[in-house]
């Protein structure tokens, strides 16, 4: 799995700009996987531009959850890329359009890639499988990351956790993975650094992590 953060709160690459938001390329196998659209489009796709990614090398678009700043880009990269289907939380009614996927149970989507399903009614986390174990990738993690782990978990060992983990304290839950990128609306990532200096890496636009 080869994944690049494309929008962040933070710049990881300073020639990229930040803001509030996020957004990640996934390239898995054969299929190339957009998650969420951070809030600007303008700023998700000159951010693409300066990272060298076609909008037209996207396959899939996955919006975790319909907060503005991870769904505000879809329209601006759905302008520049018609063929994309999108995986879209079905928590909103009629909100289905041209090639828009509604999500709403656990379940896979492409060869190494499931969703979570819905949680709490609110959030989808991608799950991508790689040779060690599941990548977690969540947004805002709003359902909370035990929820989340847990839904996971029921599909195999968990390697990591990459995205957004919003008000998440329950440290000693994440304590087994291998690698924890904390990034996006975590509040506590601090904290997070300092009880685990080895896993845990800075988000960012920009980072990017290959994990076989
Ligand atoms: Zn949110
Ligand atoms: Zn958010």
């Amino acid at each position: 799995m080869d994944l690049t953060i494309i929008y962040d709160n933070t710049a990881f690459d300073p020639r990229l700009g930040a803001g509030w938001g996020f957004s990640c390329l996934v390239a898995c196998g054969e299929a190339t996987v957009l998650f969420d659209t951070g809030a600007d489009g303008d700023l998700l796709l000159s951010n693409m531009e300066k990272l060298c990614i076609r909008p037209g090398s996207v396959d899939y678009v996955f919006i975790s959850h319909l907060h503005l700043d991870h769904v505000g880009g879809l329209a601006s990269f759905r302008a520049v890329n018609r063929d994309a289907k999108v995986y879209f939380p079905d928590t909103a009614p009629n909100r289905a359009k041209h090639k828009m996927i509604a999500l709403r149970e656990q379940q896979r989507l492409l060869p190494g890639m499931y969703t979570t399903g819905i949680l709490e009614g609110i959030e989808q986390s991608l799950l991508v499988w790689t040779s060690r174990g599941w990548v977690v990738i969540s947004g805002c993690a709003h359902p909370g990351v035990g929820r989340i782990l847990q839904a996971a978990a029921g599909l195999g060992d968990i390697r990591a956790l990459i995205g957004g983990l919003h008000d998440f304290q329950k440290f000693e839950l994440v304590r087994g993975l291998e690698l924890i990128c904390p990034t996006h609306c975590t509040m506590y990532d601090d904290q997070l650094r300092n009880l685990f200096p080895q896993k845990c890496i800075q988000g960012g636009a920009g980072r990017r992590l290959v994990l076989d």
